[in-house]
């Protein structure tokens, strides 16, 4: 772990081990933190963001520090893609893409560490009165296991950025990258106890950093289960959180729209990161006219990913852990008992080389129910659902009838129904003709309903860790 600037095993000298998904081979290990390590990442943390080199710390100078981060992932980024790669198992491509996104955060938010400013409001003329955004003091940031190193990097930047101090617990089944961060930001002037990781389970290290009286703000990404808990805790101290929690995102492609492209881009949506993407379009609504032909083209599509081992960079690589894979089969249990037509894959399959992994095949279900679990809740595997419509209103309908609304893809050529589309779908991120658009650092990202509340990404994520004071001066 990584703590007040030094690299430290928990007391008792306790692990939990890291393992390869591509074949659940042990790569090493980490500490197992509790929470007397949360006691000492947290102090650290409350002594740097009140010391008063860090207060005085010119805002300027930490943006300089923050480009520097970014120029040593980069310098590092093939050695971080892999490791992440082994972490998580995804494909290499992928893990490079993650890298070069971790880089960006570093570098967009050190462009706006001396440009967070405030007003001044006219009140009276004897009465000078003027806002200041301050730093809100300590951060936590509780990451998954999905994306470690781009999601670690986005909250963190922007977390440093605006002059706070941070703790990161990174998921236990891939902590590695923020570790290797620690390492990369050792070597800058950034002061010690800025940057704090500890390693270690939800319950363990997670539960007590959530908890303590002394954070001043958590940023979470996860389950909505542990979202929940971290609220609950979250209102015990009064602390503000951002939650950035599942979703069930569909794409909606009409009969206009240029289905070549719709279809690529379904496919991709659901097949990046073997679908364990909180933004994964893990539903398609298809206008009923153009279903069957359209189907043909994602069935064609799926049928044509391959599958291995991360480090191989094909399509679709590894489940993250049996107990996920089962998650999955459980899933499939629920399409055969209530007959939805499996129109290709619906099974684990075994990859030479690496038997020992769990893959799971790209998978399209169709004839689902709308209140099927299938429908409702979050599968987090490569499974997309269809479903057809009629019209616009039909379309918006189904589109909006789950717990979650994180993003929505349109796929038509007409441009005034997808701005009527945008402005009715009940989702944080709307994608007309594409999806993701290449992961856009600078797009504030977050949900409505269950997928959480809070933006992050772009200047919007500023708010997270800036608390407004207003201060009036009688002349
Ligand atoms: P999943 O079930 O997919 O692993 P979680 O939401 O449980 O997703 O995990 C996301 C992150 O939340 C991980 O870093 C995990 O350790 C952490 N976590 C899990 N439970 C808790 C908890 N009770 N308090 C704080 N953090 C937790």
């Amino acid at each position: 772990m990584y703590i007040n600037g030094e690299w430290c095993s928990n007391a008792d000298d306790e692990t939990i081990t890291v393992r390869n998904p591509a074949t659940q081979k042990t790569i090493g290990t980490v500490p197992r933190g509790n929470t007397a390590d949360i006691e000492k990442a947290v102090k650290a943390a409350r002594e740097t963001f009140e010391s008063e080199q860090w207060r005085t710390f010119l805002p300027d100078e930490r943006g300089r520090i923050l480009y520097k981060i970014a120029k040593k992932i980069r310098d590092a980024a093939s050695e971080i893609a892999q490791m992440e790669t082994r972490d998580t198992g995804k494909p290499l491509s992928q893990s490079q893409n993650d890298v070069e996104a971790a880089a960006r955060y570093f570098e967009y938010y050190a462009g706006m560490a001396d440009k967070i400013l405030g007003e001044t409001i006219p009140i009276q003329a004897d009465v000078l009165d003027y806002t200041v955004r301050e730093p809100v003091g300590v951060t936590a940031h509780i990451i998954p296991w999905n994306y470690p190193i781009q999601i670690t990097s986005r909250s963190v930047a922007a977390a440093i950025a605006t002059g706070n101090t941070v703790v990161v617990k990174p998921a236990e089944d891939t902590p590695l990258t923020a570790l290797k961060l620690a390492e990369l930001i050792e070597e800058t002037k950034l002061p010690t106890g800025v940057y704090n990781v500890v390693t270690g389970y939800g319950n363990e290290a997670g539960a007590p950093l959530i908890n303590h009286s002394d954070i001043n703000h958590i940023t979470f990404t996860g389950s909505v289960q542990t979202g929940t808990a971290i609220m609950q805790a979250a209102a015990k101290n009064i602390v503000p959180v951002t939650l950035e929690l599942g979703g069930k995102s569909p794409n909606i492609v009409f009969a206009d729209a240029d289905q070549d492209k719709a279809a690529e881009w379904v496919v991709k949506s659901i097949i990046q990161n073997a679908g364990q993407t909180c933004s994964a379009g893990s539903r398609l609504l298809v206008q009923q006219n153009i279903k069957e032909d359209f189907l043909e083209k994602v069935k064609a599509r799926m049928e044509a990913i391959t599958i291995g081992k991360g480090e191989d960079d094909h399509d679709l690589g590894p489940i993250l852990t049996e107990k996920q894979f089962n998650r999955i089969e459980e899933f499939m249990q629920i399409a055969r008992k209530e007959n939805v037509n499996i129109v290709t894959g619906g099974e684990g399959v075994e990859v030479e080389g690496a038997e020992t992994g769990f893959y799971f095949e790209p998978t399209v279900l169709d004839n689902v129910k709308q209140e099927s679990a299938l429908t409702q809740e979050e599968i987090f595997g490569p499974v997309v659902s269809v479903f057809v419509f009629e019209n616009d209103e039909e379309a918006i309908k189904l589109a909006n009838d789950t717990p979650y609304g994180l993003v929505t893809g349109v796929w038509t050529e007409n441009v005034g129904r997808a701005h009527r589309m945008a402005s009715q779908i009940r989702a944080g991120q709307v994608f007309i003709n594409n999806y993701g658009a290449g992961g856009g650092i600078q797009m504030p990202f977050g949900g409505y309903k269950k997928s959480g509340f809070g933006r992050e990404k772009g200047l919007e994520a500023l708010r997270n860790y800036t608390t407004l004071k207003n201060i009036a001066l009688k002349m």
